[in-house]
């Protein structure tokens, strides 16, 4: 409560002496800690506002403040509360989603650049809100993470995907080589029973743990170090594989890589979008020769153009996915894809590719230049 203040400035000043103040080190039991404050400010006019809303208010700009990083302060506006609202309603129309069978997992290709051929899919979900549409899992994974009800979600993404590789497999004998990814977000990877799960998933679905993949991102595995050890190392001695998603946007300590029993790294579209601009082919280019000395797959995510898979195919990246090839698309598309595989016309994508001289040339004189 700052009392007699002339308008919000004067608060703002209040906001930066507080941080400066905590910018100083604690020193507790012979270790020096560092803390930091986010601040949220609501200035009020000095109507009839109750002090609740006027707490509310300024909880809502603090969580602003903590969203936008650490050690900020904002002021509160009324964008804030009718976001806040809409959160507030997505979380709770996410907890009736479930019931009400809402949620669709669509698959997406992930393909050899070598041979052109399918080498398995990756599932991901789909939320198909009554009033709002199809929302994007960007926007609901983050609120679902945050309420917990990722675990029920990825729960039930996991065994619907692990059903359809299954019966795939059955009725498809091209896909028995195919794998299939599932994403596993940070929570679901902290539950203890996560290694449970997965393996009893495998058993009641009768995929073998050899054709499912689980893609985490890397910070997961860098924040929560040997935990993570200790969880990769069970999967994988149960023949699970491990990819690490988007790969490039964290923090990888690359030195530590080599000890997790991953088997993949894919390449984080950012970087693919990048490439055939002339820049920053030689992040790709390093991505897939510490992944080829390290012994790992390579997978190059959200290639879009011809152009970016001639690149790769140069680079030498052995994989990869994006709307080139396909989107995510649902069951039965999929299983279009499957029959395509089948009659070797899925090959035609890639034949296109390495056909027409002068994209070649194109690409020649632009790979010598990657
Ligand atoms: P991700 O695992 O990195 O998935 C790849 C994302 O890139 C997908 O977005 C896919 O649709 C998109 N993508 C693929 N090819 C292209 C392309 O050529 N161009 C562009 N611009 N985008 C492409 P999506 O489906 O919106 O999913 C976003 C993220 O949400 C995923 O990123 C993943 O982290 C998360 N997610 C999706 N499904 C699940 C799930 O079942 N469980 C968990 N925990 N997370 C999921
Ligand atoms: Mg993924
Ligand atoms: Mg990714």
């Amino acid at each position: 409560m700052l009392d007699g203040i002339k308008d919000y400035d004067d608060a703002q000043r209040v906001a930066e002496r507080v941080q400066e103040l905590l910018e100083q080190p604690f020193g507790l039991s012979g270790r020096e800690l560092f803390v930091t404050a986010s601040i949220g400010i609501k200035y009020s006019s000095g109507g009839d506002e109750q002090p609740e809303d006027l707490l509310r208010d300024a909880d809502t700009a603090m969580y602003c403040a903590k969203a936008l990083g650490k050690a900020q302060y904002q002021e509160f506006d009324s964008r804030m509360h009718s976001h806040a609202l809409t959160l507030l309603q997505i979380e709770s129309d996410l907890r009736r989603a479930m019931d009400r069978e809402e949620f669709q997992v669509n698959y997406q290709p992930i393909v050899s650049l070598e041979s052109g051929r399918i080498c398995g899919f990756e599932a991901l979900v789909r939320w198909s809100h009554p009033e709002r549409g199809l929302i994007s899992p960007s926007e609901f994974i983050p609120i679902a993470e945050e309420t917990g009800l990722i675990i029920q979600i990825g729960r039930w993404v996991l065994k619907q995907a692990c059903l359809q590789m299954r019966s795939w497999q059955k009725a498809f004998p091209v896909t028995r080589q195919m794998k299939i990814s599932v994403n596993l977000s940070c929570k679901q990877f902290m539950q203890p029973t996560i290694v449970g799960q997965v393996l009893e998933t495998l058993r009641e679905t009768g995929l073998d743990p050899s054709s499912l993949k689980l893609e985490i991102t890397e910070s997961v595995v860098m924040e929560t170090g040997d935990y993570a050890m200790n969880v990769l190392e069970q999967l994988s001695r149960a023949g699970v594989e491990l990819s690490l998603d988007d790969f490039g946007t964290g923090y990888s300590s690359l030195s530590y890589i080599h000890h997790f029993p991953v088997t993949a790294l894919k390449i984080d579209q950012s970087f693919i979008k990048r490439i055939g601009g002339g820049q920053n082919s030689e992040i790709v280019r390093a991505v897939v020769s510490l992944a080829r000395n390290l012994g790992l797959e390579v997978v190059a995510e959200g290639i879009e153009t011809l152009l970016q898979l001639d690149l790769l195919k140069a680079l030498g990246c052995a994989q990869g996915q994006g709307y080139y090839f396909s989107e995510p698309v649902g069951e039965e598309s999929a299983t279009e894809l499957i029959q395509k595989e089948e009659r070797g016309e899925f090959l035609s994508l890639l034949g296109k590719a390495s056909a027409g001289g002068s994209l070649l040339e194109m690409t020649d004189s632009l790979t010598n230049s990657v």
